[in-house]
C-alpha cells in the first residue's frame, strides 16, 4: 500500500511516517530529508536550496518532483511506499498521481494531521532542542506555517474530496494518534 501523510510543519508527520514504517514495513518518502541531504554533499541542488530551506520558504515543484521519480519507479520500493512532506503544493499532488499512474500504483491511505498553531510551536520549540535544526526557529516556524497554509491549503481541498482521505486530530497525544492511524490502516 501507498500512504500519504500531510500537515502543517511541526503536526507530527515525520513521528507517525516513521511508527507506520516500523508496524507496516514502508519506505518514508520525506521529501525534507531528500533535500537536507542535497545540503548536506553540496550538491548543485543543494548549493540552490541551502537559503530557501533555512528561511522557510519552498524548494520549487521542478527539484522535489525530480527527487521523488527515482522512488517511486524503484521496484524494491514500490506500492509500499509512505510520503511524508510531499506533495505540499497542488502541481506536486498531480504529479504524484501522474507518476503513481505511470508505474500502476495508487494512493491507498490519505491521512491529513489538522493541528492547532499553539501545538505547532509547542513541538517545534521541542524539537528545536532535540534535534537542533537551523531552520527550528520562531520567526522560521511562523514563515513555514504561514507558507504551508498559503500553498497546501489547495492540497486540502485536492485531497478532501477523496474517498480514502482521513482528518486525524493532531492536537491529540502522540500515542493516541498512532493508534488511530494504525487501525485504519489494519482494516
Ligand atoms: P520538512 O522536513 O518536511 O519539514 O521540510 C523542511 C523544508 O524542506 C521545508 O520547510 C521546505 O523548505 C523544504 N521542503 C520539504 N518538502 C518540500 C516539498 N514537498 N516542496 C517544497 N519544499 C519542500
Amino acid at each position: 500500500m501507498n500512504v500519504v501523510i500531510f500537515g502543517p510543519p511541526g503536526a507530527g508527520k515525520g513521528t507517525q511516517a516513521l511508527n507506520i514504517v516500523k508496524k507496516f514495513n514502508l519506505y518514508q518518502v520525506s521529501t525534507g530529508d531528500l533535500l537536507r541531504n542535497e545540503v548536506k554533499n553540496d550538491t548543485d541542488i543543494g548549493k540552490d536550496i541551502k537559503n530557501i530551506i533555512s528561511k522557510g520558504d519552498f524548494a520549487t515543484d521542478e527539484i522535489v518532483n525530480e527527487l521523488i521519480k527515482k522512488l517511486i519507479f524503484d521496484p524494491q520500493k514500490k506500492n509500499n511506499l509512505i510520503f511524508d512532506g510531499y506533495p505540499r503544493s497542488l502541481n506536486q499532488a498531480q504529479n504524484l498521481d501522474l507518476l503513481l499512474n505511470k508505474s500502476n500504483q495508487k494512493i491507498d491511505y490519505i491521512f491529513f494531521l489538522n493541528v492547532g498553531k499553539d501545538t505547532i510551536i509547542d513541538r517545534i520549540k521541542k524539537r528545536k532542542i532535540l534535534e537542533n535544526r537551523d531552520d527550528d526557529n520562531l520567526e522560521t516556524i511562523l514563515k513555514r506555517y504561514d507558507t504551508y497554509m498559503i500553498t497546501t491549503k489547495p492540497v486540502l481541498e485536492f485531497y478532501s474530496k477523496k474517498e480514502n482521505f482521513y482528518e486525524i486530530n493532531g492536537d491529540e497525544e502522540i500515542p493516541k494518534i498512532s493508534t488511530k492511524i494504525e487501525q485504519i490502516l489494519s482494516v
